[in-house]
């Protein structure tokens, strides 16, 4: 059996090393290291894939969620929602910008942001919001956006972990994730579903003076070379990573399906497991596993974690400590939280290896040993 890891990158690379070593010392001959062919194709690649006018790629995925909140020219103070239990790079720049992260809780079956929990974070001060299709699957964008729209706040979707998934509208209308919001972000990091070979990100959006204004902010404030009409910041994908980008992006169905078949495998064996909980997909989500996570209950985690190990089985928990127990948080007065299911779920989380190269054997490895911890 090969050895088991929570993402085999090597095993994916050697699957397409000619194609990627061919577009990668195409770049280096070409000396067109910031910019170019590449960059320019990849974006209107992935704007034909998901469905949406303009991508503006960046440097990576926490990068494209603070340039998305620099477009909106929000005050300091400001207050903008987001989930706690997701990965820190959403509320850190809310932060970084100065302005309020408002913590609303999370579903404690599909783990993303349950709109009831964020309608009673609003007040008249939020300026944003900001939902994380988290693990792969779609907030419940339909509530989410109707809430929005009635208090007339935009909506960034954190999509770093779900590109490629479907959602269905009330109206039947099927999107992808990342292109409901006015703004939607993504993260090419190498062990997200469409990763890169280094870091990577893109911001996503329909509204051209918007797409305009994201350009112009990551690119040092210009649109005209050496004027700078607002203080931006410099993030670009480079063209190697585009290169790299370009030949992965037309097998992200494929893989997202492998990573699927996976979480089918996972879902079968787990099914009588009654300690355990596999994920719950919303029905008008599909779901691309960027991670698969259990949830226990009765079942001692460390254990199970340190029983996996010695079998050669690694697995995480996403996340050990959520957002606003932080110690970034600590000097920020959070406010009256009620973060019951985040707190909650933090403590009854696991997530198992999930990538687009798991076998069936390294599967009924993986299910065999989790069981008999369970049961013993
Ligand atoms: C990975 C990730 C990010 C940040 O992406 P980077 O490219 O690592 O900066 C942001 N939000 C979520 C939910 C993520 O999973």
């Amino acid at each position: 059996m090969r050895p088991i890891q929570m993402v085999d990158l090597k095993q994916q690379y050697h699957q397409i090393k000619k194609e990627i070593d061919e577009a990668v010392l195409q770049v280096l001959e070409s000396t067109v290291f910031i910019g170019g062919k590449g960059v320019q194709d990849f974006s209107n690649n992935l704007a034909e894939y998901l469905g949406t006018k303009h991508i503006i790629p960046c440097a990576n995925g926490t990068d494209a969620l603070q340039i998305a909140l620099m477009a909106l020219d929000l005050k300091p103070g400001d207050e903008v929602i987001t989930p706690s239990f997701t990965y820190v790079a959403t509320a850190e720049v809310v932060a970084l910008l100065r302005l309020k992260a408002v913590f609303a809780d999370v579903d404690p079956d599909t783990f993303c942001m349950s709109p009831e929990s964020m309608e009673r974070c609003i007040t008249p001060r939020t300026k944003a919001i900001i939902p994380v299709h988290l693990y792969g699957q779609a907030a419940p964008m339909a509530k989410i956006l109707e809430i929005a729209d009635r208090h007339g706040i935009p909506v960034i979707e954190d999509n770093a972990q779900a590109i490629g998934a479907d959602y269905r509208l009330p109206d039947g209308t099927v999107k992808k994730t990342g292109t409901m919001g006015l703004i939607g972000t993504t993260s090419f990091f190498p062990s997200k579903n469409l990763g890169c070979y280094g870091d990577g990100g893109a911001i996503i959006t329909d509204n051209a003076t918007l797409a305009d204004r994201l350009k112009m902010i990551a690119n040092h404030g210009q649109k005209v070379r050496y004027y700078h009409e607002m203080v931006g910041c410099n993030s670009r994908l480079d063209a190697l990573q585009a290169a790299i980008l370009n030949i992965k992006l037309p097998k992200l169905d494929t893989y997202n399906a492998s990573r699927r078949r996976a979480a089918e495998f996972y879902n079968q064996a787990f099914a009588g497991l009654s300690p355990v909980t596999t994920p719950v997909v919303a029905p008008e989500n599909s779901h691309v596993y960027h991670q698969y996570t259990l949830k226990l209950e009765g079942v001692n985690r460390d254990g199970l974690r340190d029983y996996l190990e010695e079998k050669g089985i690694p697995s995480m928990l996403y996340y050990p400590v959520p957002v606003h127990k932080q110690k970034m948080f600590d000097s920020v007065d959070l406010g009256q939280l009620d973060l019951k299911v985040t707190d909650w779920l933090t403590e009854r989380v696991i997530s198992l290896p999930m990538h687009s190269e798991l076998d069936e054997e390294q599967l009924t490895y993986i299910t065999k040993h989790v069981s008999d911890f369970v049961h013993r």
